[in-house]
């Protein structure tokens, strides 16, 4: 397992390969990004933002929903997977954000769970995009840089999630976020890792793995 200072070491390599970025996802308001999040699970984020252009133009606040019937939310969102939920969600999310919250995103997680179709991570990544709050949301990208390297050793993300909200310091969970999720999405792939290649190479347990298995085949 990684000291802190290794944690740190290897986060601000991770967030120096990704400086100034902010979320994939297209977006002008608050509620089109919870919109945009909540469409985004099981699918990525270029779908969700050739999807929400037509919905977007017409829904900016949650009182825009009314304008639209379920059915027109569905064939609007249709090109990302499980469309029919996640438009009945944008729907009842946005008439629970006029009725109980004022119209507004609430800064809190709890609160914010309570909203139709958004769960921890969703929540997680609301309050960390739109409220700059301390909060690493745990996707499979993730998950699995945070393993690879040793950071955790856990088997499902939302073991990984407990583990670093108590490994990773207030300021870590501040910028880390969107720097984990692009290595993992880009760099630190799933099927082709770009071992060769990584300045973590030296401190990452699967490289090293990798090459005590290569040595032993020689
Ligand atoms: S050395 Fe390979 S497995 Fe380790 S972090 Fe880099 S790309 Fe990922």
């Amino acid at each position: 397992m990684k000291t802190k200072k290794e944690v740190s070491y290897i986060l601000s390599i991770i967030s120096g390969m990704y400086p100034d970025i902010r979320t994939e996802l297209d977006y002008e308001t608050s509620f089109q990004f919870l919109i945009a999040v909540i469409l985004s699970a099981q699918t990525t984020d270029k779908q969700v933002n050739r999807t929400t252009p037509e919905l977007f133009s017409l829904v900016r606040e949650p009182g825009d929903i009314w304008k639209l019937s379920i059915s027109e939310i569905e064939r609007m969102v249709s090109s990302v997977n499980f469309y029919k939920n996640k438009a009945k969600f944008i729907r009842d999310t946005g008439e629970k954000l006029v009725r109980e919250f004022e119209s507004m995103i609430p800064n809190d997680l709890k609160k914010l769970q309570t909203l139709p179709g958004v769960g921890i991570k969703t929540a997680k990544v609301v309050l960390s995009v739109l409220y700059d709050a301390p909060y690493v949301w745990v996707d499979t990208h993730v998950h699995r840089v945070m393993n690879r390297i040793g950071v955790v050793k856990t088997k499902r993300p939302e073991e990984t999630d407990v583990c670093i909200e108590k490994k990773l310091t207030y300021e870590q969970k501040l910028t880390a976020h969107h720097p984990l999720v692009l290595f993992g999405r880009y760099h630190c792939t799933a099927r082709k890792p770009k071992c060769t290649i990584c300045p973590l190479q030296e401190k990452c347990d699967f490289a090293q793995q990798e090459l005590i298995s290569v040595r032993k085949s020689i």
